[in-house]
């Protein structure tokens, strides 16, 4: 048995009933409501302001129902309805950013996963102890006084998109640098990135072992960033900078990608680290989770983050990954939370996936 996350009293309104899955418009919505109506579930899609038109494009995506509020901070004075409703809320990095860490932490209804990974992921000095005292290699970091010697990369604290990061080649380059926010200065690793999608059960039997469950390698994607992905085409840095161009990682886009067959093994060992110490940790990390990182040509992969809900380079994978056909196919992220909130729901173990 894995620790129990939800209460009773969280889970009354689940009692012998069939939960509705709910989500954002937005993000991976797609997949999250066609992986719920594959496995039987009704779904429920959360709208700020109208109900977006482009589901009536994707006709087996679409919700049954839409709840409008007038912006997602309002989402708070409708947990009433949501829990009539036997809703189970699928988190994605759209709701805590719209809603807000806090009032997403304090929502009255059933969320997947265990909200209190939140204050773990989203300051990135605890996601590094996080991370480093589970045994992934990651980017040096530096005090703003150390000695620098090689580029650096200077990153805001929950910067969405790597808006505003600041790349410096030298000491010189980074004395320029004036922040705007709390931020941290991590050496610039060199190397290929991967965003490993994973899914941790916590109630499944069989597969790849880890704590009272089983680890899931789903997909894998790279991010197309603006206009960084691109730069290189226009020459080096300082001539770009006399023109007044700054690198920027808006992410805008995901290619799909696979790993070298051989690094499989290393990717397994992190993402059961990186589990194994959340259970310590805060109880667990459950449900999908993406490792992000950059392999270098030493093949170390070096992880500079971790998402710790379903990622948007899923939407690649909607009707199945080179992994999770090998797992089951045609199986979506999406679809794999679904299964997993059907099978808790006829084991009775909905507490130790739900918060
Ligand atoms: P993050 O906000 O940490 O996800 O970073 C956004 C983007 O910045 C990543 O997708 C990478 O392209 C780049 N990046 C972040 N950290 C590093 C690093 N230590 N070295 C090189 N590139 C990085």
């Amino acid at each position: 048995m894995g620790p129990a996350l939800a209460s009773p009293e969280r889970l009354a309104t689940l009692n012998g009933r069939t939960p509705t899955i709910a989500t954002l418009c937005s993000h991976s919505s797609l997949q999250i409501f066609h992986g719920a109506r594959r496995e039987g579930f009704p779904t429920l899609g959360i709208a700020g302001g109208t109900a977006p038109r482009f589901y009536d494009a994707f006709p087996l995506a679409k919700p049954d129902k839409f709840l409008t509020v007038p912006t997602i901070k309002d989402l708070p004075k409708h947990a009433d309805r949501l829990r009539a409703e036997a809703t189970v809320l699928v988190p994605t990095g759209s709701i805590v950013e719209y809603l807000g860490a806090e009032e997403f932490l304090r929502l009255d209804v059933p969320v997947f996963g265990n909200r209190a990974v939140l204050g773990w992921e989203s300051d990135r000095r605890k996601s590094r102890e996080w991370l480093e005292s589970a045994g992934c290699p990651m980017p040096r970091r530096y005090e703003p006084s150390d000695a620098i010697d090689g580029p650096v990369i200077v990153k805001y604290y929950g910067a969405k998109g790597g808006k505003g990061f600041y790349l410096a080649k030298n000491r010189a380059a980074l004395d320029e640098f004036r922040p705007t926010g709390p931020y941290v200065i991590q050496e610039y690793v060199l190397g290929t990135r991967y965003y490993l999608h994973f899914f941790y059960s916590p109630i499944s039997e069989g597969g790849y072992r880890v704590g009272s469950g089983s680890l899931e390698l789903l997909g894998m994607d790279r991010r197309d960033e603006a206009n960084i992905d691109e730069l290189y085409k226009l020459g080096a840095q300082e001539e770009l900078q006399k023109a007044g161009i700054r690198p920027t990682f808006v992410v805008t886009g995901n290619v799909p990608v696979v790993l070298r067959e051989s690094l499989l093994p290393m990717a397994f060992e992190y993402g059961a680290r990186v589990v194994e110490r959340s259970i310590e940790l805060f109880g667990g990390m459950v449900g999908p989770f993406c490792l992000e990182g950059i392999m270098t040509e030493e093949l170390e992969f070096k992880v500079f983050e971790i998402s710790t809900r379903i990622v948007a380079g899923t939407n690649l994978f909607i009707s199945g990954s080179p992994y999770s056909d090998l797992v089951e196919p045609g199986l979506s992220t999406g679809r794999r939370i679904a299964q997993e909130i059907r099978r808790a729901t006829d084991r009775g173990r909905l507490a130790e996936v739900l918060s």
